[in-house]
């Protein structure tokens, strides 16, 4: 048995023990591209609700993840981590649908440690020193994230990011994300319609500024700064 095979296979174990109310469809999801939700689908309610975060986990998240796995297996990416499968693809054409499928899986994964219950209070203390160092304060720094994730045209989504000594807000279009400019994302918040329009619909930013009121964790963008 190969370390991937090992892999797989512990890897339908645990998440059939941790999930056993998603659908798993017949694809085995590596661990390491479909991890467990850190908390229950309904944990985010109610900004995001269970519904919402069952089809983004379970169908979207998990799809991107599974068409990882058949694009990569038994290629030289195959061994490599998935931070490195999105750098070297960047900016391939004949790499793109990997490309898509890497920094997708790689977001989301993001996304879901972006987001806690009862989330949304003051940033620990290192975090909220680089804030006030880049923006001027915590207010303005929510405010720039804010219109950074509702400006972005179409899909794609909005970052806080590290950048030298300095945090900055970006935003990417469909699937791009900063690792590929050298930037090191803090958190981020996905702004694809399958994100809230079954809560919100058309009303991006009412989920938007909620999501940033109540959810944000900011104490991952803070473990996020610290291993820089
Ligand atoms: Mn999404």
């Amino acid at each position: 048995m190969t370390r991937r095979q090992f892999l797989a296979a512990g890897t339908m174990t645990a998440a059939a023990l941790v999930l056993p109310a998603l659908d798993r469809g017949s694809q085995a999801s590596d661990i390491r591209l479909l991890p467990p939700l850190p908390y229950p689908e309904n944990a985010l309610e109610p900004v995001i609700s269970s519904k919402t975060i069952g089809i983004h986990y379970g169908k979207h998240h998990k799809g991107y993840a599974d068409n990882l796995n058949k694009l990569i297996s038994g290629t030289e990416l195959d061994t490599l981590t998935l931070e490195k499968i999105i750098t070297a693809t960047a900016g391939k054409p004949e790499k793109t649908a990997i490309y898509n499928n890497a920094a997708q899986t790689w977001n989301h994964r993001f996304y879901w440690n972006s987001l806690r219950p009862n989330g949304g209070q003051a940033p620990p203390d290192i975090l909220s020193k680089k804030i006030k160092d880049s923006f001027g304060s915590f207010v303005e720094c929510k405010k720039q994230l804010s219109d950074a994730a509702v400006t972005q045209f179409a899909s794609g989504w909005g970052w806080l990011v590290s950048d030298g000594d300095h945090l900055r807000i970006v935003k990417t279009g469909n699937a791009d994300n900063p690792l590929t400019q050298g930037l090191h994302p803090l958190l981020t918040i996905d702004v694809w319609e399958h994100a809230y329009y079954l809560d919100y619909q058309n009303r991006r930013a009412e989920y938007v500024n909620t999501l940033i009121d109540k959810l944000i964790n900011w104490e991952f963008a803070a473990a996020n700064l610290e291993r820089i």
